[in-house]
């Protein structure tokens, strides 16, 4: 399957030792504006692509995981690459390791990828103006509430395989 009309979600670190493929667009876009996000980057928000771990395909390289805290104190894990050190995702505590958070920067082209959400707003930046029209909430939200149905199947089925492997 490949990720939309305009050809595969490819991305990778600065080295270009590691390179990886989405095969489907993400269940969803986060843009969070935590502290803790801040922090990471650096800057002033995180851009998180949500997507299954079997849709994130490594083409080159290997990633090196990086046991990180985490704001819910459940921790991170943050895939780096080895030998440059960018990060590439995350698998967060709460929805263990079948959800990646691949990092939009990442992506070779970002701009196929802007948020559908913005969280965390209660904490953004005071210079960082929200685009009309994309939902934000100023914590974390439902994803019934915001999700496309599609997205909700596919985690719906993620789940089931999940309870099926216990
Ligand atoms: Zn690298
Ligand atoms: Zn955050």
């Amino acid at each position: 399957m490949d990720a939309s009309d305009s050809g595969p979600l490819d991305g990778g670190c600065t080295c270009r030792y590691v390179r990886y493929r989405l095969s489907t667009k993400p269940l969803f876009v986060h843009c969070c504006h935590c502290r803790w996000c801040q922090r990471e980057t650096g800057t002033a928000f995180a851009l998180n692509a949500l997507i299954e771990a079997d849709r994130v395909r490594l083409l080159h390289g290997e990633v090196e995981v990086v046991d990180t805290p985490s704001a819910s104190g459940k921790g991170q894990k943050i895939s780096r690459c080895p030998k440059c050190r960018i990060a590439v995702w995350s698998n967060y505590g709460g929805s263990g390791d079948l959800v990646r958070f691949v990092r939009i920067g990442t992506l070779d082209e970002p701009d196929r990828l802007p948020p559908d959400i913005h969280i965390y707003t209660a904490s953004k930046q005071p210079w960082v103006v929200l685009p009309a029209g994309t939902p934000a909430v100023e914590e974390y939200y439902q994803a019934s509430k915001y999700w496309p149905q599609e997205s909700l199947d596919r985690r719906a089925a993620l789940s089931a395989g999940r309870s099926k492997n216990q």
